[in-house]
């Protein structure tokens, strides 16, 4: 047993393959019915949510996208509405004139090239205004259940990299290290389950390692004490820039006298 948790602690391709597989496993019994938080009845509504839910928080594109969605029902709604008007409607979800710019040419796009609906093709897909992998993976998998990808966001990021099952930080490599792990009927769901332990319990700041059923195979367990050592740092920062304003631009001496 000691030594399976050691192997599974190494970065060997074999472990991290078998990490990943439990990790899978422990998310499937965690969160059976784990689902895209953001409220939706249709592709065009999952898209435009999504869009506005970068920098923003799913509960805050919930509440705009209920009024939102009753006043924009198809693709041209959106083409055709006065650009003011919807940055007014989407405002509190933030950059609202860039989100607005951006659905507005999205949706023409959609009325012009596509019939008014939302493509089931990662490549027309990331070619709309406003539209990344992230968003066409999301708007694939969850409103057409087509495995396009692996959804990272920011919960994805920082949990793949605690979990071991990736090094890197940019979310297209993430993505392919997590496509080359995961079977691809897990790629949807494994998204919206890390995300909701990230979200839960392996939070950024205070992850809580000892009420995770995970922590049996992550390599970062205990994580927390270091975020909270690396605060503390932070913390005794200002004592630390004054030592080294003083070793750089006066001797110990004058320093010391020009604090007095
Ligand atoms: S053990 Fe800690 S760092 Fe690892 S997944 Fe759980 S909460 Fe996150």
């Amino acid at each position: 047993m000691a030594e399976s948790l050691a192997l599974q602690r190494t970065g060997s391709k074999a472990a991290v393959k078998e990490r990943a597989l439990q990790t899978v496993a422990a998310l499937r019994e965690l969160y059976p019915d784990a689902e895209c938080a953001l409220r939706y009845s249709s592709p065009l509504e999952l898209l435009v949510a999504v869009i506005l839910s970068a920098q923003c928080t799913d509960e805050r594109v919930n509440i705009v996208t209920k009024d939102l969605f009753r006043k924009y029902r198809k693709a041209a709604d959106y083409a055709k509405a006065p650009l003011e008007e919807l940055e007014q409607a989407i405002r509190s979800t933030g950059f609202y004139r860039n989100k607005a710019k951006n659905i507005q040419a999205c949706c023409r796009a959609l009325v012009e090239q596509h019939g008014g609906e939302v493509p089931q093709d990662l490549q027309a897909l990331v070619v709309l205004a406003g539209v990344g992998r992230k968003t066409a993976n999301v708007v694939l998998g969850t409103a057409f259940g087509i495995p396009s990808g692996v959804v990272v966001d920011t919960h994805v990021t920082r949990l793949s990299n605690r979990l071991g099952l990736t090094k890197q930080t940019d979310a297209v490599k993430i993505e392919q290290d997590l496509i080359k792990l995961l079977p691809p009927e897990e790629w949807i769901d494994f998204s919206h389950r890390l995300i909701w332990h990230g979200r839960r319990i392996c939070t950024a700041r205070k992850p809580l390692c000892e009420e995770c059923l995970l922590a049996s195979f992550c390599p970062k367990i205990g994580v927390a004490k270091k975020l909270k050592g690396a605060k503390s740092a932070v913390l005794r920062k200002p004592r630390k820039k004054q030592s080294a304003a003083a070793s750089a631009g006066q001797s110990p001496a004058k320093a010391k006298g020009s604090r007095r």
